[in-house]
């Protein structure tokens, strides 16, 4: 053979054999790039006015209503087309459509958590000390602990009272707001501090937030804390032991903003997992009269094991599943039996910025669109759902069909650590499922990167799953 014909017998075999990595710079029309701008300023407004599990629940609630979605009660009779949501608790949502066909070949479901890492507050969290008033916290989720100092935060969460009425709390969030602090220490002085690991640099029980410096009496020692239970006391009509029966926590006090002077990526508190919980849901309200019912679920404490009667855990979920199939008159079963599910949830983007802990053959990339994650789990796959060939294979298709823009990914290198998502909940209940959703840059961090693409991608990707 000539050289020539030598090369493009190669490039050929090249493309027909070997996988070939995508970018969606790449493969995106100016048509669709200009959409992924235009959905990621909708999905900016989400993440601001969603902090916490409870603030996203009323956030989707509003979206779902105006969508012509109604409240859910158990044992209501169903039809197909109409579209129901399920408020659990104002902390977790199922949001669903009834399908044209059958339930009894199963539900289409995207599964998707609205809590993220953040410090929550103590029962007993106020108390002052050398005329500065603290609160104390445990965190939830897994933080590094030293990337909460120093940055403004807010608080947000609800308390009920001892009279039962529950109030909600938002302060730091207007740019009129006073906003919380955790301190670090000067470097001037941290001698022995910088000798420490990271994870031991800040402990859990220095992440207390400072919350007043002003006493009372100023001839009265001692008023710093009195002084800040008066001023929440003016404000929310709230005394100390009502902190006993709340649910507080500080987030970041800082917006979504474009990253890069492309405008190509966004930072943001709590993209794990709104980046995914966001495109469930607007993939769902994008369906009108589907084949299969489908649906949408924002889980809470997926951050802390799917714990909890919010946790995904829970048998709210699947109870909403059987009481639809009692109703239509099909056995629940053979519902979860036929059933599908994308766990959507984020995964670690490649960082070149910290290369060693990525296998870069099998690691997720920025911008190269929505990732599907066979497997999580740690060591061995331990605690893994690790989804079929034929269920990888039943994905795949269908995001090829609808031209979706998609990756592999699995969380780091063997043995550099783990992580876990909904999906081995949702399959012990016999449902297909796999992991897919969006590549993020600085997870769990107070501040996290993710690509516009991507999370358009992810949008596209549901959608399709849902239209199937
Ligand atoms: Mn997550
Ligand atoms: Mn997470």
């Amino acid at each position: 053979m000539e050289t020539n014909e030598k090369k493009n017998d190669i490039e050929a075999l090249k493309k027909e054999l070997l996988s070939n990595a995508k970018n969606t710079f790449a493969v995106m029309s100016d048509e669709q790039l200009e959409a992924a701008q235009v959905y990621a300023e909708d999905y900016k407004k989400f993440l601001d006015g969603g902090k916490t599990e409870r603030e996203c629940v009323k956030e989707a609630v509003e979206l779902l209503e105006k969508n012509g979605f109604t409240p859910y009660s158990f044992g209501k009779s169903v039809k197909s087309g109409e579209k129901y949501y399920y408020n659990n608790r104002s902390k977790s949502l199922v949001a669903f459509i009834v399908g044209s066909e059958g339930i009894e070949n199963g539900v289409y479901f995207s599964a998707a958590h609205i809590d993220s890492p953040r410090v929550d507050l103590k029962q007993h969290p106020l108390y002052e000390d050398t005329g500065i008033a603290y609160l104390k916290t445990h965190y939830y989720g897994g933080i590094k602990k030293y990337q909460w100092t120093t940055i403004p935060l807010s608080l947000h969460g609800v308390v009920t009272k001892k009279n039962g009425e529950t109030i909600d709390i938002v302060i730091g969030e207007d740019d009129k707001d006073p906003v919380l602090y955790i301190s670090d220490l000067l470097p001037h002085l941290a001698g022995e501090q910088m000798k420490k690991t990271l994870a031991e640099g800040i402990t859990g029980e220095q992440l207390n937030l400072i919350v007043g410096s002003r006493p009372y009496d100023k001839d009265t020692p001692n008023t710093v804390k009195l002084a800040v239970m008066k001023l929440l006391n003016e404000k929310y009509g709230i005394i100390e032991d009502d902190f006993l029966s709340a649910e507080l926590c500080a987030v970041p006090a800082v917006r979504s903003r474009d990253v890069g002077l492309d405008r190509s990526m966004i930072a943001s508190y709590g993209h794990d997992d709104r980046v995914c919980a966001y495109p469930s849901l607007t993939a769902l309200v994008s369906q009108n009269a589907p084949k299969h019912t489908v649906m949408a679920i924002l889980a809470d404490k997926e951050e802390i094991g799917s714990e909890g009667n919010s946790g995904m855990q829970s048998a709210v979920y699947f109870d909403i599943i059987a009481d639809l199939a009692k109703t239509l008159g099909v056995s629940d079963a053979v519902v979860r039996a036929n059933s599908k599910c994308l766990s959507s949830d984020v995964n670690a983007a490649f960082d070149p910025n910290f290369p060693s802990p990525m296998e870069k053959n099998n690691c997720c990339y920025v911008n190269s669109g929505v990732v599907i994650t066979k497997f999580t789990g740690a060591r061995g796959k331990s605690g893994s759902n690790d989804a079929s060939a034929e269920f990888c294979g039943y994905v795949r298709q269908v995001l090829d069909g609808a031209g979706v823009v998609w990756q592999t990914g699995e969380l780091g290198k063997v043995d550099a650590g783990g992580g876990g998502t909904v999906a081995k909940f949702i399959a012990s209940k016999n449902v297909d499922v796999i992991d897919l959703g969006v590549p993020v840059l600085s997870m769990h961090a107070p501040y996290e990167v993710v690509s516009k693409n991507d999370v358009y991608m992810t949008h596209l990707g549901i959608k399709a799953f849902f239209e199937a």
